[in-house]
């Protein structure tokens, strides 16, 4: 029987899987066992748990090695009638007391986490029926006299209220956008319709955002039905996107869309309007399991791990009084919000579906998700929403700074947006060497069309700042060109030329125009936003090379140096390292010292020789000037002896192409809606003051220019504040595997 000291923790994954349960269970193992607590896999969900035996099995530290990178869930899942019920609870409860198990983490949804709550409420009587029946002592049932539980939502859908993003339901995005992505190619060669169906049966998220990253024509969702004329609205939306220079027609259905009566709108019924009304060859994909399946993203890897370091760190702390709570992110940060309430607060979005009081439905889905559908209406259509103005104003579009994926659909949902509000809009090639040279044409709401999935920078960007010597042209071709207000697409070189224009406005009035910054850069260091555009892309980048990487290195002892970019910024390094299971991470904010280094090498040798396979240090591109990849690279070869062999890997710039990531798309389409808003408001107002803006604590913030130099480190080019430097001690947690559970029991 167990010690009476030792906390131990139970996982299990359950309901439907969802890519990043593997993540988060790493997460819960390693947490667990760094601090010195015991840790059991119910392997088959509730099922497993109502069987017992071999089912609840402890689990070491190596146990979990190799798993980051796979889909579904490795200890397995199931739907448990018999946990429905309570005999199989009380089977349940003995079979965990047998391990001493009274605290469990339960990665599932909704239901699974009712079941949860359900489990925990009757765990006394439950356990005083085990002590009348004689199947436990008394002792063990004083030892665990409540059942403490943490719930994370796994689900592809994103359907919880309480949490800004579930476990999986980024990867399911890419998989509808790889899905879209393609069938978008063959249907612009055919000049063909599609119906796209995706998951979601009471949640429009899959559904709405891939349709805003997949760029289509009209979404259909459970919260928000169409109008009563809603196929002819569609047919009369999507000719118009056809006279307007579209080669394809896509329309995205979630499972549960319905009509005003709450009559289903299946994807075989848009075919058919299409058809019938518009005579198009309309094809059906129903995307159906694939959405599930592959490879979990970077960000379903890193924050599964933040989510299962923090329901260990949640059950650690719990006392039989504690509220049981779902463990969420909110804004990039972990939130805990109580369990039961968040479960209610979902149920009641379907209830409200199913009652059609839709707008209330909306409303507890939140305003951003508000904001996203009546910004991808604005977008999709080709007609102005206001009449057109005598003498429209003329905002530019410009990029500067380094390539980041992202820009084309930033600039995409620009020009919409800013048709939309009656602007003309233009497009500077080739950054402000492009606007000295007037290299500037109108782009139309055909022009745009197809770069919600295109990565580079179809405008063209370079990392150039206008010298003193050229800010008489550049004011001279904004005065020449008409130029009303300004849209700056990029990274540190973008903000640093604003905010010299910006100091310079006084000599150069032709600069007193509303000019706003808008964040691309894969480093993601610039201020005032918690994330950039493209640092999602380069992300994923990244992790998939890592996972390549790690497999080459199978067959061998072997120790991987990878440099990633960033500059000075270490938000790649620090988070592929997240999301790689990186053993460690070196970045510029903590330096590299000698006796770092010679702690790393002794740790490194110590566990290769007790049977360590590979080992993953990762190390952002400036975190030193001498000690270079190279240099560590040698250094750990010289000091293996023979142990294990070292091969270093520079990532290069591979790590800026690719085409943009579905986050990326979203926020790139998310934040130029604002700057439009910004400029627009500017103009009406006579206004000429600058900005830069980005994601702060999850909203979109705009930050008059002048607070910029309060906010950055001009010497290493980034931000003052960065959030994610505090998920530093996850890495050294999650690396470290000097506990087993040997030695704990
Ligand atoms: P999800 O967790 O993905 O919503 P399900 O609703 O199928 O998936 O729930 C998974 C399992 O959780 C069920 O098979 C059952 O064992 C358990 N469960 C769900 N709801 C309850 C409940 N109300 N009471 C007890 N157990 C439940």
């Amino acid at each position: 029987m167990a010690s009476s000291v030792q906390k131990r923790i139970g996982v299990l994954t359950s309901g439907g899987d969802a890519q990043g349960m593997n993540a988060a269970v790493r997460a819960v193992v390693r947490s667990a066992l760094h601090f010195k607590a015991g840790v059991y896999a119910i392997y088959e969900g509730y099922q497993g748990m109502v069987e017992g035996g071999d089912r609840i099995r402890p689990l070491a530290w190596d146990d979990v090695g190799s798993i980051l990178h796979r889909g579904g869930t490795v200890i397995g899942t199931a739907r448990s009638a018999e946990f429905r019920e309570r005999p199989g609870r009380l089977r349940a409860a003995r079979n965990l007391l047998q391990h001493g198990i009274d605290r469990l983490v339960i990665i599932g949804g909704d239901g699974s986490l009712t079941g949860a709550d359900l489990f925990r409420r009757e765990w006394p009587e439950l356990v005083a029926e085990l002590v009348r029946n004689g199947e436990i002592d008394s002792a063990t049932a004083e030892q665990h006299p409540a059942l403490m539980i943490a719930g994370l939502v796994g689900s592809i859908d994103n359907d919880m209220v309480g949490t800004d993003m579930t476990i999986g339901a980024d990867s399911a995005l890419y998989r509808i956008i790889e899905a879209i992505d393609a069938i978008t190619s063959t249907a612009a060669s055919h000049q063909r319709s599609f119906v796209v169906e995706v998951m979601g049966r009471h949640c429009g998220y899959l559904a709405l955002m891939s349709a805003i990253a997949g760029g289509t024509d009209y979404v259909l969702i459970p919260e928000n039905p169409p109008p009563e004329d809603w196929e002819a609205q569609m047919c009369e939306l999507l000719r118009h996107g056809r006279t307007s220079g579209r080669r394809d027609s896509i329309v995205v259905v979630a499972e549960g869309a319905c009509d005003r009566q709450g009559k289903p709108i299946s994807a075989d019924h848009v075919r058919q309007v299409l058809e019938e009304r518009l005579g198009e060859d309309t094809r059906v994909t129903i995307l159906g399991h694939v959405q599930r399946g592959g490879t979990p993203s970077a960000f379903d890897r890193w924050m599964s791990t933040l989510l299962g370091y923090a329901a260990v760190q949640e059950m650690l702390a719990a006392t039989p009084e504690t509220e049981p709570q779902m463990i969420g992110i909110r804004y990039n940060r972990i939130d805990r919000a109580p369990l039961m309430q968040c479960v209610k607060q979902t149920h009641s979005v379907a209830q409200k579906i199913a009652a059609k009081e839709y707008a209330d439905a909306m409303a507890l889905r939140g305003s951003s998700f508000t904001e996203m559908f009546k910004m991808f209406k604005l977008m999709a259509e080709a007609m102005p929403s206001v009449a057109l103005p005598a003498q429209p104003r003329r905002l530019a579009i410009l990029h500067a700074g380094g390539l980041a994926p992202g820009m084309n659909p930033a600039v995409r949902a620009a020009v919409r947006l800013g048709l939309d509000r009656g602007h003309v809009m233009l497009g500077i090639r080739g950054g402000f060497q492009g606007l000295i040279d007037g290299r500037i044409e109108e782009l139309r709401w055909g022009d745009v069309e197809g770069w919600s999935a295109l990565g580079g920078a179809e405008l063209g960007t370079n990392r150039q700042i206008p010298t003193l010597e050229q800010f008489y042209s550049v004011g001279r071709s904004l005065e020449t060109q008409r130029i009303d207000a300004l849209l700056i697409i990029g990274g540190w070189a973008a903000y640093k030329a604003i905010y010299e224009l910006y100091r310079e406005r006084e000599r150069y009035p032709a600069f007193k125009i509303p000019m706003i910054c808008l964040p691309a850069s894969i480093d993601n260091n610039l201020p005032g936003s918690e994330l950039s555009i493209g640092a999602d892309t380069a992300l994923n980048v990244i992790v998939e090379a890592l996972d390549r990487i790690k497999q080459s290195a199978t067959a061998a002892r072997r120790c991987f140096v990878v440099e990633t970019m960033g500059r000075f910024c270490g938000y790649l390094a620090l988070m592929s390292g997240l999301a790689g299971g990186a053993e460690r991470v070196y970045l510029h904010e903590e330096g590299i010292t000698l006796k770092g280094l010679q702690a790393d090498v002794e740790s490194m040798v110590e566990s290769f020789r007790g049977g360590r396979r590979l080992y993953l240090a990762i190390r952002s591109e400036r975190a030193n000037p001498r000690y270079t990849v190279d240099f560590l690279s040698r250094l750990f070869e010289e000091e293996s002896h023979g142990c294990f062999d070292v091969r270093q890997a520079v990532l290069g710039h591979i790590q800026q192409g690719g085409n943009p990531s579905p986050f990326d798309r979203i926020l790139a389409s998310r934040l130029a809606a604002r700057c439009i808003d910004y400029l627009s408001q500017a103009l009406e107002a006579k206004s000429t003051e600058s900005a830069f803006m980005g994601l702060s604590e999850g909203k979109v913030t705009i930050f008059p220019l002048k607070q910029m130099p309060d906010m950055v480190d001009w010497t290493y080019r980034r931000p003052k504040e960065q959030w994610w430097l505090a998920l530093r001690p996850l890495v050294q947690a999650l690396a470290e595997s000097t506990a087993s559970p040997e030695q704990e029991v």
